[in-house]
């Protein structure tokens, strides 16, 4: 059975939490070694099964409920244009990005304005930006592969981090979905913007997986990558520390996601959202999560370890449907001994490939109409309307578990 231990091996200095800069962090959940490149697939599965692992002890703030992974080392972490986290594959997800789109060109009269994307992954969602609102952009992205430089949208393309300090651009707003839970340094980050910013009236817009969800359940979204951990509460306070006034913050996509709105020299505007600000009462909530995380981690590793078995031991073939980083992540915890009868997912680059550390290879869903699983894992309880839609069109009824 999975253990998860409470406290960390010694040796782990104690560090001053990112967010507020009030209280040292202090550990609560070590994971053990879990795969580093999470968004990576291989051709080979030796060499899948021989890809790097990296330590996971998390640590959360007393004082702000920032939780971060105190043992991650920037060192292992490299992205490169072979990583494919995009999540654009998912009609789900560019619906929801859709209306972002919408949503921040009408709020902040987008219009001819620069954009600053930082990790703009594959770039559609500052394409669709610049698209909808008329304005112009610059994306980076170590993982972007497409065409560097200007493309008939009005943004401008780079492979590779954005530069810090004098390095960046001029920018009206900047926006950065899900890469600011990946940096090693948040709030220099979010320092570096604000200054650069200067007395010129300045938007942003970050997203991040929300940390309340991700603390509260299993923990599949705890993958090497994520660096921090931000919950309602924290996220204002490193933007606040940052010099930065809260415009608007929130989730959406089922609770999994957060986003914030900020702004710099906004004068005497009122604020644009209209909801109060997240204060000690979702501080105290989160610092609940946190304190059965351990545990309850634990026990969900068990169960879907023991589940897998059951339902491979009575032959009803079981599957994974989604091998994006949260299925791998659910993979290295709940099925190390590749008792599943498949993996499956939509994104064609995936097809045949095989899966960091655990080795699963995966197929297209097409396969599953003559594999005719009775049990389909989703870790994604967003995706259930989807899936549950595509194993129709399959002739495929199997019941459909979420984990
Ligand atoms: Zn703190």
């Amino acid at each position: 059975m999975a253990t998860v231990a409470a406290v960390p091996a010694p040796g782990l200095p104690g560090r001053v939490c990112d967010a507020c800069g009030e209280a040292t962090l202090v550990p609560f959940a070590d994971l053990g070694d879990i795969p580093v490149l999470c968004g990576v697939h291989w051709a080979d599965p030796e060499e899948a099964g021989a890809s790097p692992v990296g330590r996971m002890v998390l640590a959360s703030c007393p004082s702000c409920a920032y939780v971060r992974n105190v043992a991650f080392d920037p060192a292992v972490m490299v992205y490169d244009t072979t990583m494919d986290t995009n999540l654009h594959h998912s009609p789900a997800f560019q619906a929801f990005s859709a209306e972002l789109v919408k949503h921040l060109a009408e709020r902040y009269q987008l219009g001819g304005r620069r954009i600053l994307d930082v990790g703009c992954g594959q770039g559609d969602f500052l394409r669709e930006l610049c698209h909808t609102a008329g304005c112009t952009g610059s994306g980076y992205d170590a993982m972007y592969a497409g065409p560097v430089g200007p493309d008939g949208s009005g943004a401008v393309f780079h492979s590779g981090h954005a530069p810090r300090c004098e390095g960046l651009p001029d920018f009206d707003m900047f926006t950065s979905r899900h890469w600011f839970e990946h940096l090693d340094d948040p709030y220099d980050f979010l320092v570096d913007l604000r200054r650069r910013a200067g007395t010129r009236s300045v938007y942003g817009y970050l997203e991040v997986p929300d940390a309340c969800y991700d603390l509260s359940t299993a923990g599949w979204e705890v993958i090497y990558p994520h660096v921090s951990y931000f919950d309602a509460h924290s996220l204002v306070r490193v933007a606040e520390r940052a010099g930065w006034r809260v415009e608007d913050t929130g989730t959406f996509f089922g609770g999994m996601f957060r986003f914030i709105e900020v702004s710099a020299n906004a004068g005497d505007e009122p604020r644009r959202g209209t909801g109060p600000l997240p204060g000690k009462a979702e501080r105290d909530r989160q610092l609940t999560a946190v304190a059965g995380f351990a545990q309850r981690h634990a026990a969900e590793r068990a169960a879907w370890q023991g589940r897998i078995a059951d339902l491979a031991g009575r032959g009803a073939r079981p599957v994974l449907w989604g091998a994006g980083s949260r299925g791998v992540q659910f993979l290295t915890f709940a099925d190390p001994q590749r008792r599943l009868a498949a993996v499956v997912d939509v994104n064609p680059r995936k097809w045949g490939r095989y899966l960091p550390v655990t080795a699963h290879q995966v197929e297209s869903p097409e396969g599953l109409a003559r594999l005719r699983p009775e049990a389909v894992i989703i870790t994604n309880p967003s995706y259930r309307d989807e899936i549950g839609a595509s194993l129709r069109d399959l002739g495929v009824t199997a019941e459909l578990l979420i984990a």
